[in-house]
């Protein structure tokens, strides 16, 4: 029998969730129905999605080292992590430990389609809790019309006076610096560099190249503010010229691996294998005779002299060599399309299949029951402390189940198109290609003269293309210095 432990997570400042033991109750019956024993629970109360600063999280994923069970269920993919980055690292290590995360909710099967629409169902997700939580709270929208800061976090640049948001001079004089010099070509680094000599900080650190980044991309300082597909332009005062934010926007979209080239790179590290021994490839460093600090990517069996004659190779040139060739590849119009056809057939699949209506209505039937006990438990004249609380409960899970439902109603009705699926795996690809790439590279073979990025999944050959039989499909050279050049195959096994 398969063994599982349950991970669920409440936090207490939505009102669409459902609460941990509807989520619980969920989980354990979908344990129950799929013959599958659950051997602990681990529960946070109180925390939020968007990290992984939660304790029972972290015993949870420490405990899978134990290999003790088979699975962690959560009711939704979301009690996991809202955080993609932190989700797909935590997944890894689960899968290292022979532990698969299981959904009671979202049906996914565990095939690389399967995994493609679970990270579009992630990013989709956001959207529509956002979607949403306009929708019950009607007043926020009347908020915002009257240009009131909603609550949440403050962006850098601003404060807040009579609930309206105001400019913070100081910082905005660094947001314009760091616009200004980004829009005139000088590197993230350098402006971070300039800023610390200055003694400006952030939080009393230097600014963390993220942080620039995410100050970078940030549409609120040309004072443009979206929410639930609406243009808010009096919530935030315009900080940065229209021009300049414009200039930055296009820079930073032409430099694909700005911001997330730590997590791209730290994924392609863990795939790297020498094509000679067979042993990974690592990052070192090391200094030159000048006294320049250079990156490389180094045979490991080689390091430890095991007679591997493997070259080494500039550390960024082959990292953005590979992303731009797999970028490349998976943008193929063909490929694509097979892709997204791939993902429709899945998404027709799981609405016919999704349980989760049922599986609410059933709930709420029985809260219902519950109430109409108690109910009738206090005409009868048993009153007491408890009862008054647990009606008071069960009135909250009404209402919550409730709202649970107008949500997946709204998710059922709203399938995504050919054309929203297409958008969005762009989008993925251009934005944060860490995911893709986690999910469809199993391994990238490197020799001196060609690389070969083997891909998990059949999803990429076209069947009615002949040109692409076989395995190997694809190929590009690329030169790699004056007289050597450089095939990169991508295939499948
Ligand atoms: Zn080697």
């Amino acid at each position: 029998m398969k063994t599982a432990v349950i991970y669920a997570r409440y936090s207490s400042d939505s009102q669409t969730e459902q609460s941990i033991e509807g989520q619980l109750h969920v989980c354990e019956e979908y344990a129950q129905r799929n013959n599958i024993l659950i051997l602990n629970t681990y529960i946070d109360r109180a925390m939020t999605g968007t990290n992984d600063n939660r304790p029972d999280f972290q015993r949870m994923i420490k405990d899978s080292a134990r290999k003790e069970w088979n699975y962690v269920l959560v009711y939704k993919l979301d009690r996991f992590s809202r955080n993609k980055y932190e989700s797909t690292m935590h997944k890894r290590t689960l899968k290292n430990n022979g532990v698969t995360l299981l959904s009671a909710m979202e049906n996914i099967p565990d095939t690389p389609e399967g995994i493609i629409l679970e990270s579009l169902l992630e990013g989709m997700n956001q959207y529509y809790s956002a979607e949403l939580s306009q929708k019950v709270k009607r007043g926020m929208k009347e908020t915002r019309l009257k240009g009131n800061f909603t609550g949440g976090h403050l962006l850098y640049g601003y404060d807040l006076k009579d609930h309206k948001i105001i400019i913070n001079e100081s910082q905005a004089e660094i947001v314009r610096y760091i616009y200004e010099q980004f829009s005139l070509g000088v590197y993230v680094k350098d402006i971070i560099k300039f800023l610390t000599a200055k003694g400006i900080y952030n939080n009393g650190k230097p600014f963390a190249r993220n942080t620039v980044y995410n100050i970078l991309k940030n549409e609120k300082y040309s004072g443009i503010y979206r929410h639930g597909g609406e243009v808010f332009e009096n919530m935030y005062p315009q900080i940065v010229p229209t021009d300049i934010y414009e200039n930055v926007r296009a820079k930073i979209s032409e430099n694909k691996y700005g911001k997330r080239s730590v997590e791209v790179v730290y994924l392609l590290r863990h795939k790297l294998k020498c094509g000679y021994c067979g042993q990974p490839i690592s990052a070192e460093t090391g200094t030159s005779k000048n006294g320049q600090v250079k990156r490389y990517y180094k045979c490991l069996g080689r390091k430890r002299q095991n007679g591997c004659k493997k070259s080494m190779i500039g550390k960024e040139y082959l990292e953005n060599l590979i992303i731009s060739a797999i970028i490349e590849q998976l943008s193929d119009q063909q490929i694509m399309n097979t892709i997204v056809a791939n993902l429709l057939k899945i998404q027709e699949q799981l609405t016919k299949e999704t349980p989760i209506l049922n599986l609410l209505a059933k709930e709420k039937r029985q809260t219902e029951k519950a109430i109409k006990n108690i109910m009738t438990a206090i005409e009868n004249g048993i009153i007491t402390n408890t009862t008054t609380k647990r009606l008071k409960e069960l009135e909250e899970r009404q209402e919550n189940l409730e709202r649970q439902i107008l949500l997946e109603r709204s998710k059922t009705a709203v399938k995504y198109t050919d054309q929203e699926i297409r958008t969005y795996y762009g989008q993925a690809l251009n934005l944060e290609p860490q995911m893709l790439i986690n999910y469809l590279v199993k391994e990238i073979i490197v020799y001196d003269d060609r690389i070969d990025v083997i891909y998990n999944s059949p999803i990429m050959i076209s069947p009615d293309d002949e040109n692409r039989q076989g395995f190997i499909f694809y190929s590009k050279t690329v030169k790699l210095n004056a007289i050597q050049n450089l095939i990169i195959t991508l295939r499948i096994k």
